[in-house]
């Protein structure tokens, strides 16, 4: 269970001397990567609303400079990263309100984030591209609120042991890692844990048979049923890859052996996930799907405090239904729990073939069963390395990429 102490759970010093009340101190600085995201924005409205207890050091986003600016202007940190430098010759410094230093780049954006101001990282942005930003931090001994799901699937190993080596916590924001974390609060808890069950919506696609989904459009698939999400993690939702990486996330994060997890569909996504402990009793946590919820519980852990959240209403509450997940239209959640067995290279190959494949399909080249097809047939064609350095994970993402690109092709070529 070593890696997560990483996380803090158990261990009973760190949750002793929290930092997160607020205190003489004052309120806890933090910096949002990705501000610019819907978790990012989210994030900057639960610091709006809890202003004794949050103020935010600082901020990036990709290519969304007007959207920069207003965050600027309305939470005034001490700084803004843009990291398209083309982007950001929409933004000039004096666009920015006077002590808001403007910075460029992913290597400006790493060296802020690793610099002093704030305590905490919230990791917000999309795919293998918050590695960097993710491991600055944590090298920086600063805690981080994780939502970049793909930085874990991609070197959970390593990020959970730098977070151990430099005494810093991981706190899990999305929102079936943030139930778990919730519901192992007691101390010990982990060490009882007979299953992690993780809940689905089953996305926009639920219900359908696998010959029923060859045809369907990048508009249904991005009709997400009970989230309003980018459009990079609402794709994986209606493939069920999302479901897979959250898996191979669970795996790291709370230190699992692959058997003691398993996902269900439950199609309300009210409940976020279930603990089924060693004696037969399962505990579940619940709340109205707004990513607030876990975001906040991330930034005042181990605390509970009144937020922005939508409540449940208990007098429109009738039922919560749940399914088995259909593992023949959707073949990435075994793919998934396979990777996870795996370990080593397989999240990496696996994170960038989806980052690929998902960026095909938005474009309209690539079909939406292809998605998972195009991951399996590049995980499959993979040299395993079962215990990597983070340059041997940079590379294997990197030849996973060029992969992609060459099955896709070939495909094309093969259709005319
Ligand atoms: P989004 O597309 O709305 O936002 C992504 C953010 O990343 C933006 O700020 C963008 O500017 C930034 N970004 C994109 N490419 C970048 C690059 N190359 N370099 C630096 N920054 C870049 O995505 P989102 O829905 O907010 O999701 C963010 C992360 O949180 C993802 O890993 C996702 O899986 C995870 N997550 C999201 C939700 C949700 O409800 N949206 C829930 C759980 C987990
Ligand atoms: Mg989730």
């Amino acid at each position: 269970m070593s890696g997560f102490l990483a996380v803090g759970l158990s261990n009973s010093n760190l949750m002793g001397q929290s930092n997160h009340s607020a205190s003489a101190s004052g309120p806890k600085r933090i910096a949002i990567v990705g501000s610019t995201g819907t978790i990012g924005v989210n994030c900057l409205d639960v610091a709006a609303h809890l202003p004794e207890r949050l103020q935010v050091a600082g901020i990036s986003g990709h290519s969304n400079t007007r959207l920069l600016k207003e965050q600027a202007e309305k939470h005034r940190p001490d700084w803004v990263a843009v990291t398209d430098v083309v982007a950001a010759a929409g933004l000039k410094q004096g666009d920015l309100p006077s002590g808001c230093e403007l910075v460029v780049g992913q290597d400006a954006l790493a060296r802020k984030v690793a610099g002093p101001g704030h305590e905490l990282v919230v990791s917000a942005i999309v795919g293998a591209a918050g590695l960097d930003s993710t491991w600055a931090a944590l090298e920086a001994g600063k805690d981080v609120a994780v939502a970049n799901k793909e930085t874990l699937v991609l070197a959970g190993a390593l990020v959970l042991d730098l977070a151990k080596r430099r005494n810093a916590k991981l706190l899990p924001v999305d929102s079936e890692h943030s139930a778990l974390f919730q519901l192992l609060q007691e101390p010990g808890a982990l060490g009882r844990v007979e299953k992690l069950v993780l809940t689905g919506s089953g996305g926009p696609f639920r219900g359908r048979k696998r010959c029923e989904l060859a045809e369907v459009t990048v508009e249904q698939a991005l009709a997400h049923p009970t989230w309003r999400m980018g459009k990079k993690i609402t794709i994986d939702s209606a493939t069920l890859m999302n479901k897979a990486l959250e898996l191979i996330e669970a795996r790291w994060l709370f230190d699992m052996p692959v058997n003691r997890l398993d996902a269900i569909i439950h199609p309300e996504s009210v409940i976020h996930s279930f603990v089924e402990f060693v004696d037969g009793s399962v505990v579940a946590q619940a709340s109205p799907p707004d990513m607030r919820l876990p975001i906040q519980y991330a930034l005042t852990w181990p605390d509970r405090v009144w937020g922005p959240t939508r409540r449940l209403d208990w007098r429109a509450l009738s039922k919560w239904t749940f399914e088995q997940p259909d593992r023949e239209a959707f073949p990435a959640l075994d793919l998934g729990l396979a990777v996870a067995q795996a370990g080593g290279t397989a999240g990496a190959v696996l994170n960038a073939a989806n980052e690929v494949a998902v960026e095909r399909f938005l474009a309209g080249s690539l079909k939406f069963l292809d998605i998972t097809q195009l991951v399996v047939e590049v995980v499959g064609a993979h040299t395993h390395d079962a215990s990597p350095a983070l340059n041997d994970l940079r590379r294997a993402d990197g030849w996973a990429r060029k992969e992609a690109v060459l099955w896709q092709n070939n495909q094309t070529t093969m259709a005319n």
